[in-house]
């Protein structure tokens, strides 16, 4: 039988997650539930429940399982949310996305980790994730407006169609600042007439890179 890591699944949830806070009962659920060593390249299977960051190959990375947890805690998601997320990578914040909404877009900007993603979400069975390859500073037009939209990686300032792309009563979540130097997550709520902020946590994120136009 093919080594299935529950355990060390279980461990990582309640070492890692809860215990640093993190402890709304559906984001826990999905933690425990997305098999993680399926989103990183094979080799790095047995480190995959480790408290780090870890290779995905093209210079990028999986997010460290904590972070993913609080980032998805931080958007208070309903069962009927339609999320965006900017920076597909492995695909394994998708899939944790997707077992709390109804859908899930997300945008890659390096089409070879669109393709790895999309074959992980549909082999584990992650049908409500839909992926595409682009710059996604645009944002996903056709599908907007988002109750919730998750950027990781870290870009200077905050794209402004994203805001756009955003609903009433919608949630941003993203790492801003500079390449090197302090990054800060934020996060953003859309209101009638204005934008509240919150600034979260320093972080450290890959650069948010731009398609040549
Ligand atoms: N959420 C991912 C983390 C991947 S790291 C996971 O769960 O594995 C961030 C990803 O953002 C990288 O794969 C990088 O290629 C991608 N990225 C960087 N700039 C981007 C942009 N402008 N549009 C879309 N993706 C981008």
């Amino acid at each position: 039988m093919p080594q299935n890591y529950k355990e060390e699944r279980q461990h990582m949830v309640s070492s890692q997650i809860e215990r640093r806070g993190v402890n709304d009962p559906g984001v826990v659920k999905a933690m425990k539930s997305v098999p993680r060593h399926l989103f990183v390249p094979y080799e790095f299977r047995h480190l995959a429940y480790q408290d780090s960051p870890l290779p995905i190959g093209h210079n990028q990375t999986i997010s460290q399982p904590y972070i993913v947890a609080y980032m998805t805690e931080h958007l208070h998601l309903n069962k009927s949310d339609k999320v965006l997320e900017i920076g597909t990578g492995s695909g394994y914040q998708a899939a944790v996305l997707s077992l709390l909404v109804d859908s899930v877009f997300t945008i890659e900007i390096i089409p070879e980790l669109t393709d790895m993603a999309r074959l992980a979400l549909a082999e584990c069975g992650y049908h409500n994730v839909y992926c595409k390859s682009g710059d996604g500073y645009h944002g996903w037009m056709e599908h907007a407006p988002y109750d919730a939209i998750i950027v990781t990686a870290a870009p200077p300032k905050v794209p402004q169609p994203l805001i756009e792309q955003l609903a009433i009563g919608g949630r941003l979540i993203i790492p801003v600042g500079p390449q090197l130097g302090t990054q800060y997550l934020k996060l953003f709520i859309k209101k009638e007439n204005r934008l509240v902020q919150k600034s979260l946590l320093p972080v450290r994120f890959v650069p948010f890179t731009r398609e040549i136009e």
